[in-house]
């Protein structure tokens, strides 16, 4: 069985370590294996990066850029072939595995910008022949932990801009699909990347826990699970590290009684049962105002269901495919009877489906659950699976304030027609990436991408314009030339 390695120094290894099963979840067979990165293996990395840092800091930004360039063009002529290791690894479909990577391209597309991103803010004259300018200089060696769910696009919201930047990267990516990321790192080498700059060690929390302690790493890009994004801002903070952990969500929809009812219930479809419900801005709640929309939106919903698709990543007639694992495929079930067991009503039962050739398979069907209350587990947790609740409510306060009430705030969104009340919504909740009739309001490149309360640790968002702002330091100069010596004397007070 072959084994997926680390990539240290512009080479290909993989120590004599602990290994993993990476299995494709559509058959439920193991067909690889993960290398798991030894504390030794990962200091190995950060020595290879610390070793170009000097000299790819120096290097003109506009070269740096250029690499970015070459690493757009080679991504997009890889495009199947990354989808496919995406396929057989994560399970996702092919069109959404091309879909991930084309947003993954445009935060490369961001970071060929670095020049115009980089130039600092200059101020002449702030004092008599003084001038004062800032500059944004990169931190040194810096590491991103990314999840499973995105594993081509979320390393990708960090290390392009990373690099670009001056810095030099290691990335431990998911160990549950790890190809599609480690073949995109290879691909960096290939568009000019000087060896060392980029780095790929897999692994689990033993990697993890070196990245955090090692003192040459300066910063911890962190995208998971809420538990472990708390981990990693308290560990790297205490360790003396900038960090910024992105967590887990809850993602509301409130369905107004005026909204365009047929649209709301096709942009909802995508939106909780896309990519199996895996995703962090996954629709996983509709919060229904007044009954006649609920009972509209749950019949629509309903019959529009019966035409989804689960199935393989490789037949692009499918909708979505399996989820990541057996466990996890059990958790998502578990949540299911739970709601049902609490008074919840099962309207489209996902539990067993049936996918024809793929017996083994960790598939699980779209699911409709109706009148879930704020105390069900099914409704407090993050499923990652899936499945739609639905919460009935009698006013629109009363949808914010679940939502407000709610521990995490990464996305949310309003389906209405009225742009006052779109108004209010988006200027009171307590959310941080916000749609209006957008069912996945992702924010783009340019912009950066942050949830709020616990599922974000840190004050600056992914990628973007805080990307920049966190992968460099600003250094601010104030300069005099006295036209001949120091003529002027001593002063030991501030100039007034
Ligand atoms: P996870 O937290 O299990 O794993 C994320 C990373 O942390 C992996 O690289 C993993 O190896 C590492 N890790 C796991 N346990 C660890 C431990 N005990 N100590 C140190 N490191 C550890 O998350 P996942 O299951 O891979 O991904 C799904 C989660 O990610 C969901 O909660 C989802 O909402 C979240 N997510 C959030 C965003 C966002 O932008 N907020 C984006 C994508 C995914």
């Amino acid at each position: 069985m072959s084994i997926v390695g680390h990539l240290i120094n512009g080479e290909l290894v993989a120590d004599n370590n602990r290994t993993q099963d990476v299995f494709n979840p559509a058959t439920g067979v193991a067909e690889k294996q993960v290398a798991l990165a030894s504390k030794q293996t990962v200091e190995q990395a950060i020595a290879a990066a610390q070793a170009a840092f000097p000299e790819w800091r120096d290097t003109p930004v506009i070269k740096r850029a250029r690499v970015m360039f070459k690493f757009k063009e080679l991504l997009e002529q890889n495009v199947d072939q990354i989808a496919k290791l995406i396929g057989q690894e994560h399970g996702k479909i092919s069109h959404d595995a091309a879909g991930e990577i084309q947003r993954g391209i445009e935060n490369v597309e961001f970071a060929c910008g670095a020049p115009e991103l980089l130039k600092g803010e200059h101020s002449r004259n702030v004092g008599p022949n003084i001038d004062s300018w800032s500059e944004f200089q990169p931190l040194g060696v810096v590491a991103g932990i990314t999840p499973f769910n995105f594993p081509a696009m979320v390393p990708m919201w960090m290390f392009p801009l990373a690099i670009v930047c001056g810095n030099c990267f290691v990335l431990k990516p998911s160990e549950r699909d790890p190809s599609s990321t480690l073949f995109i790192a290879q691909l960096l080498k290939e568009a000019g990347l000087p060896d060392g700059v980029m780095n790929v060690v897999n692994g689990d929390k033993e990697a993890v826990d070196v990245l955090l302690s090692d003192q040459r790493i300066k910063a911890v890009s962190f995208v998971g699970s809420t538990p472990i994004a708390e981990y990693i801002y308290a560990t790297a903070n205490a360790n003396g590290k900038r960090c910024q952990a992105l967590g887990g969500a809850k993602n509301h929809a409130i369905v107004m009684p005026d909204a365009d009812m047929d649209n709301a219930v096709n942009q909802l479809l995508g939106a909780a049962f896309g990519s199996s419900g895996e995703r962090c801005m996954a629709l996983s709640v509709a919060v229904a105002v007044g009954d006649k929309a609920a009972d509209t939106l749950v019949e629509k919903m309903s019959t529009a269901m019966q035409g989804l698709s689960v199935g393989a990543y490789d037949t692009p007639s499918n909708d979505f495919g399996p989820v990541i694992t057996c466990q996890h495929k059990d958790k998502v079930v578990g949540y299911i009877n739970s709601a049902e067991q609490q008074g919840a009503n099962i309207v489209v039962d996902g539990r067993e489906p049936n996918v024809e050739g793929y017996d083994n398979g960790f598939f699980v069907g779209a699911t409709l659950i109706d009148s879930v209350t704020p105390e069900m587990e099914s409704y407090k947790a993050e499923i990652f699976g899936p499945v739609l609740q639905v919460v009935r409510v009698k006013t629109m306060d009363e949808a914010m304030k679940l939502i407000n009430d709610h521990e995490y705030g990464n996305g949310t969104c309003i389906f209405t027609r009225d742009g006052e009340a779109a108004r209010y919504f988006s200027d009171h909740i307590q959310v941080g990436m916000v749609g209006i009739n957008v069912p996945l309001p992702v924010p783009v490149a340019y912009h950066s991408f942050g949830g709020w309360k616990r599922s974000l640790f840190g004050d600056l968002h992914a990628y973007g314009p805080d990307g920049v702002r966190f992968y460099t330091k600003r250094k601010t100069i104030t300069q005099r030339w006295p036209s001949s010596g120091v003529r002027e004397g001593v002063s030991f007070s501030f100039p007034s």
